[in-house]
C-alpha cells in the first residue's frame, strides 16, 4: 500500500492590474520535485488571465480564440524546464501507440528545424548558461516563425496535449480577427495583456532551486532536454517550500506590472509580448 500523501491547502489572493482573486493550491507537504508545482502555477496563471479576459469583454472587445484555430501553433512555444519535466511525465503515461506517434512527430519537427538552419540555435536557447539578448531572440522567433512548422502536439489543427500544454499556449488570446493570426508578423494582431506569465514564475523557480539560468526551452525541444537533464528534474524539495517561493515570484513579477503601469504614460500600451 502506497504511502499517504499529506496535502497542504493555501487561499492564495492575488492583487493584479485587471483586479483580484483568490485560489485555493493544494501542494503536498512532502518533498517533492520542481514539477509538481506546474498545474497548481498554471491554474492560478489561468485564474489571473481570466481577470483580463472579463477586463477585455467589459470594454467590449471579443476574444477570437477558439477550439480548431491552431494559427498560433506554428510560433516558437517557450517552455520552463518545470513543464518540459511535466511534459515528458504526461506523455510517458500516454498509450504506448499515441507516444511513439508523438515521438515520431518530434522527430520530423526535429530533423525540419535541422534542415532550415534552426536546430542549432535552438538547441543554444536550451542549453546555454549564456543570457541570449532579445535582439537574438527576435531573429529566432522570426526565422522561426517563417517556417510555418506546425507544433509536434498538434493534430488535425487541435492540440493534441491540450490538457497538459504549455502556460504559453494558454496565455496567447487575441481580440483581432482570428484570420489576421495566419501572418502575425504582417498582419496588426492584438494579444490581451497577461500579467504573470507562468512559463517565466516557473523558470525563475527552477534557478533557484537548481542555481542555474532562468531557462526557457524551445517546445519541440522539451521532450529531449527533459531526457537529456533526468537527473536534475528528480531533486526533490518540500512541496510547500516551492510553492512559496513560487509565490514570491508571482508576487515580485505583480509589483513590477503596477510600477510599470504608475511609470507609463496614461494611453501609453505595454511592449507587445514575444
Ligand atoms: S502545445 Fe498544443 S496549443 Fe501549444 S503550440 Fe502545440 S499544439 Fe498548439
Amino acid at each position: 500500500m502506497g504511502e499517504a500523501r499529506l496535502i497542504e491547502r493555501l487561499e492564495v489572493s492575488l492583487n493584479t492590474p485587471a483586479g483580484q482573486c483568490t485560489s485555493s493550491i493544494e501542494v503536498p507537504t512532502s518533498f517533492v520535485p520542481v514539477a509538481a508545482l506546474v498545474q497548481p502555477m498554471r491554474r492560478l496563471g489561468e485564474q489571473a488571465l481570466a481577470l483580463e479576459e472579463r477586463k477585455t469583454l467589459a470594454a467590449g472587445k471579443t476574444i477570437s480564440c477558439r477550439m480548431g484555430c491552431a494559427a498560433c501553433c506554428r510560433m516558437l512555444v517557450p517552455i520552463s524546464a518545470p513543464e518540459a519535466l511535466a511534459l515528458k511525465e504526461a506523455i510517458g503515461k500516454l498509450p504506448p501507440q499515441r507516444r511513439q506517434a508523438l515521438s515520431q512527430q518530434v522527430a520530423e519537427t526535429r530533423s525540419r528545424l535541422e534542415q532550415a538552419g534552426l536546430l542549432a540555435r535552438l538547441t543554444e536557447i536550451a542549453e546555454t548558461d549564456r543570457q541570449l539578448t532579445d535582439e537574438e531572440f527576435d531573429a529566432i522567433n522570426r526565422d522561426y516563425y517563417a517556417l510555418r512548422v506546425p507544433c509536434p502536439f498538434l493534430d488535425n489543427e487541435v492540440c493534441s496535449i491540450y490538457e497538459d500544454r504549455p502556460a504559453a499556449c494558454r496565455e496567447l488570446l487575441v481580440t483581432t480577427p482570428p484570420e489576421l493570426c495566419q501572418d502575425i508578423t504582417a498582419n496588426p494582431v492584438h494579444p490581451i495583456p497577461v500579467t504573470v506569465r507562468m512559463s517565466t514564475v516557473l523558470a525563475l523557480l527552477w534557478a533557484d532551486v537548481t542555481g542555474g539560468p532562468a531557462r526557457l526551452i524551445p517546445l519541440p525541444l522539451a521532450p529531449e532536454w527533459a531526457d537529456r537533464h533526468a537527473a536534475e528534474g528528480n531533486g526533490t524539495w518540500p512541496g510547500t517550500q516551492l510553492l512559496e517561493k513560487a509565490l514570491d515570484k508571482v508576487w515580485q513579477i505583480l509589483n513590477d506590472a503596477f510600477h510599470d503601469r504608475a511609470q507609463r504614460p496614461s494611453g501609453q500600451l505595454p511592449p507587445k509580448p514575444a
